[in-house]
């Protein structure tokens, strides 16, 4: 209990760390005293939040990077090496959904009306898209970066799972497929690499707001969307996460003192949404 969390000289590098809630994510790394490279695919909305840092008087980089091109990553890590050191934690953070693999209806009739795009009109590519964006997109980072933190101290992998993963969501067969497999992703890796002392674990955010989905949630009155009222039902604590409730639990599972013990769990934080079977 008398333990802090400090991940001074830590080098954290976080995937999709361009996006709203690594970019956060990354934002409260370098405030708690870590080196942290931001890797994305849209290097300007890194380097925002490297500019952010770097005013606070942290100490970020932002590096363009596809999590999906095998050499790229490997030049990425040479040059994260050069400029911050070996990787102590990893967060595979790039991930998302894909409208090509998203149905129109949340079930199938038999009356649907003609355009309707339903189960049998999902797109393969589209599919593979949403698979290979969060699956490969998680596994290809890790063989690179993980290299280097074979045998390192307090070193640890941190995924991004989702509600999903646990019982899949209406439309998104895809995306829930995918996350689940990045839970199991995360139980293999905390297996096989537990004799040389790579933690491994994944959060599962709940339903946050962000910037992205605020106007999918709110009415302009400020009042919920249908979707919305439906999303809360299902929260016990009837609310949705905010961005910033993520860093405690991420905070534990990657503090080596804190969570020394703790491998391949896949932590909820959800406000109770995949504890609650609705009655
Ligand atoms: P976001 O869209 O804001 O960020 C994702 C980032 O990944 C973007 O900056 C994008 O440029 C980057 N990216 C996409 N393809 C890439 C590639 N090939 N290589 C490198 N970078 C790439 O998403 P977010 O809402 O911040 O979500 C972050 C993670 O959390 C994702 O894995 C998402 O699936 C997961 N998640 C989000 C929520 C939520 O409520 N927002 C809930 C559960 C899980």
């Amino acid at each position: 209990m008398t333990k802090t969390i400090d991940f001074k000289d830590k080098t954290v590098v976080i995937t999709g760390a361009g996006g709203v809630l690594c970019g956060f994510l990354a934002k409260e790394f370098a405030k708690a005293g870590a080196r942290v490279a931001l890797l994305d695919l849209n290097e300007e909305a890194a380097q925002k939040f490297v500019d952010e840092i770097v005013a606070e008087g942290g100490v970020a980089k932002a590096y363009k990077t596809n999590v999906l091109d095998q050499a790229n990553l490997e030049e990425v890590r040479e040059a994260v090496l050069n400029d911050l050191g070996p990787t102590d934690i990893l967060i595979n953070g790039a991930g998302g959904n894909n409208p090509k693999a998203t149905t129109d209806n949340e079930f199938h009739e038999t009356d649907l009306p003609e355009g309707t795009k339903s189960f049998f009109e999902l797109d393969k590519a589209g599919i593979e898209f949403v698979f290979n964006l969060n699956y490969l997109g998680t596994l290809l980072p890790t063989q690179v970066f993980a290299k280097d933190m074979v045998g390192r101290k307090g070193a640890n992998i941190i995924n991004i799972s989702s509600m999903n993963a646990f019982t899949p969501l209406t439309k998104i067969p895809a995306y829930s497929g995918a996350k689940a497999a990045i839970s199991n992703f995360t139980q293999w890796l905390a297996v096989h690499f537990s004799h040389v002392g790579i933690r491994c674990n994944a959060i599962a955010p709940g339903f946050l707001v962000t910037n992205q989905n605020r106007g999918l949630l709110f009415n302009e009155d400020g009042t919920p969307t249908a979707r919305a009222n439906k999303i809360l039902t299902n929260t016990p604590m009837g609310r949705f996460g905010e961005a910033e409730e993520l860093v405690g639990g991420t905070f534990f599972l990657a503090d080596e003192n804190l969570a020394s013990f703790v491998n391949g769990v896949v932590l909820p934080i959800d406000g109770g949404f995949a504890a609650y079977s609705g009655v």
